[in-house]
């Protein structure tokens, strides 16, 4: 399963990731948290991640 990990250290809240996959990434204070882990698969989050300009999201495979 694929599990998306955001850094909040880096990520700058630019809601690109909750566009591409609003059911895994939700902006809450500014920072995109992992709302959906098990949606994972109903989107594209490797694509968020790419589309991250901060390279705030990891994918691993877990
Ligand atoms: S795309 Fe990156 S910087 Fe933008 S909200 Fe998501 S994790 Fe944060």
């Amino acid at each position: 399963m694929l599990k998306p990990v955001v850094d909040w250290d880096t990520c700058v809240g630019c809601g690109a990731c909750a566009e591409v996959c609003p059911e895994v990434f939700q902006l809450k204070d500014d920072k995109a948290w992992v709302v959906g882990l098990e949606k994972c698969n109903t989107c594209n989050c490797q694509e968020a991640a790419d589309i991250c300009p901060v390279q705030a999201i990891t994918v691993t495979e877990g």
